[in-house]
């Protein structure tokens, strides 16, 4: 607080970890005495660039650039590229310091990094973005590499984008196929990438349920977003038998109590990039309404917030308690702030963190590591079985440390725990670091 006083997102990420660590803490008070802590939020590196790019009307811009390498206790930098006017050196930690714990619970080896601009893709021409990737690129090369750091995506960056910095890469560095992950299919990607967070989430969804002795299959599900990992949620939540009743994007939502498909709602945000409020013109009983999808009050039972940070407060945790939801999974990264957390927690919704539920897109992003440097392409189901292996061992891991220090079904606490140990256990074997 007194090294970074207005980095509120940043802070919010930490206290919220550092609260749940007291358990291990007192098991383990070396890590204490180590000062392992005030190691931990600091972040390894920080990189802020300027990136200037013209526009299609000849006009001059400039946004700024930010790569923040936390973590690389257990393998090297790795974590998403976020472009979005919102993004500031606050997310950016945040996003960073979240990925070194959820890195670690994938149980592969890759340390904690993340990084974007303040760049806003929506409205640009596809000559601008490619502009503006090769400008961000021309300094991002100097700090990134195979098995130094490898950038991803995240909101604002899919495969177009990968693809724009990729190419810039290579013009400057040379073919490096492992640089990045997240590419297209014809240049090194791994199948199941795209789906990978959204598919992640319902294996870790299904785990938890399974675990209480319930069943995901019947459930009706809300989830809110409508980009990547809001899409294969819907997916894999229809194959697995339950019901996806709204989407949304950051104007509005969609409430089809017949249930979503998601196809249209691919059709309408991959290919046509439109709005969300589309899909009410396609389907009839589906409704359009504007503001937050948490404030719709209906009886459901899952919730899955996959838009963005802090996307619930307080009182739409006391909606989501009221409609009778059970259980509440996060494909997004801090959806729910602090005191919806103490809401979930006192009306005993059981809740999986988004540093667990989401990450299999940086296992699956693991994954087309191994096979870039193998020089092979895994088949789809070859890569969705590990997907589903790493999800349901995450959400045993975050399940173990909740038994062994008698959280009573924390799971967040658990996962922050099991995420933790894991690191911390390799920066105290490597000496000061
Ligand atoms: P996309 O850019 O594909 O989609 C984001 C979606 O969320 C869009 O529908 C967007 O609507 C909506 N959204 C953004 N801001 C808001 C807001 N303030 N209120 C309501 N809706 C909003 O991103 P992803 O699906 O990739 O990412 C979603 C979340 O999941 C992020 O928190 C990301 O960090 C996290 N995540 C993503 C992973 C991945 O593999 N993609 C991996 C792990 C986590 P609009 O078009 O109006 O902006």
């Amino acid at each position: 607080q007194r090294r970074d006083p207005n980095e509120i997102e940043f802070q919010e990420a930490v206290f919220a970890v550092l609260d749940s660590l007291e358990p291990t803490l007192t098991a383990n008070p070396q890590y204490v005495d180590d000062n392992l802590l005030a190691r931990l939020v600091e972040p390894e590196r920080v990189i802020q660039f300027r990136v200037p790019w013209e526009s299609d009307d000849g006009k001059f811009h400039v946004n700024r650039g930010f790569r923040v390498q936390f973590n690389s206790a257990i393998g090297p930098y790795k974590g998403g590229l976020r472009l979005h006017p919102t993004v500031n050196l606050s997310i950016v930690k945040f996003l960073g310091f979240e990925q070194i714990l959820k890195n670690s619970l994938t149980g592969l080896p890759i340390g904690g990094a993340k990084g974007g601009s303040d760049f806003d893709p929506k409205g640009k021409s596809d000559a601008e973005v490619m502009r503006f990737c090769q400008s961000f690129m021309t300094e991002l090369q100097r700090h990134i590499g195979p098995d130094l750091d490898i950038p991803a995506g995240d909101i604002g960056v899919g495969a177009r984008e990968i693809g724009y910095l990729f190419g810039a890469y290579k013009r400057l560095q040379g073919y490096q196929n492992g640089v990045l992950t997240g590419k297209g299919l014809t240049f090194g990607g791994s199948l199941a990438r795209t789906e990978a967070t959204g598919f992640g989430l319902l294996y870790y969804t299904n785990a938890m349920i399974k675990a209480q002795g319930d069943s995901l299959a019947g459930k009706t599900i809300k989830i809110s977003g409508a980009g990547n990992v809001a899409i294969y949620a819907t997916q894999k939540a229809e194959e697995l038998g339950a019901k996806v009743v709204t989407v949304s994007d950051s104007n509005g939502y969609i409430y089809d109590p017949h249930g979503i498909d998601y196809k249209i709602v691919k059709q309408i945000k991959e290919v046509e990039r439109g709005r969300i409020s589309e899909y009410a013109k396609r389907v009839s009983t589906a409704e359009y309404r504007e503001g937050s999808v948490w404030d719709l009050d209906i009886k459901y039972d899952v919730a899955l917030p996959c838009a963005t940070q802090n996307e619930i407060d307080q009182k739409q945790a006391e909606i989501i308690a009221r409609d009778g939801a059970k259980y509440i999974c996060e494909g997004a990264n801090m959806p729910s702030n602090a005191a919806a957390i103490n809401v979930y927690q006192e009306n005993g919704i059981l809740y999986g963190p988004g540093k667990a539920a989401n990450a299999g897109g940086v296992a699956v992003s693991a994954l087309e590591m191994s096979q870039n440097s193998e020089r092979l392409s895994w088949t789809f189901e070859k890569v969705d079985d590990y997907l589903k292996e790493i999800m349901e061992d995450i959400f045993a891991q975050s399940e173990a440390a909740d038994k062994k220090y008698h959280l009573d079904k924390n799971y967040q606490a658990g996962a922050n725990i099991a995420g933790f140990e894991k690191v911390a256990e390799a920066m105290t074997a490597q000496g000061l670091i």
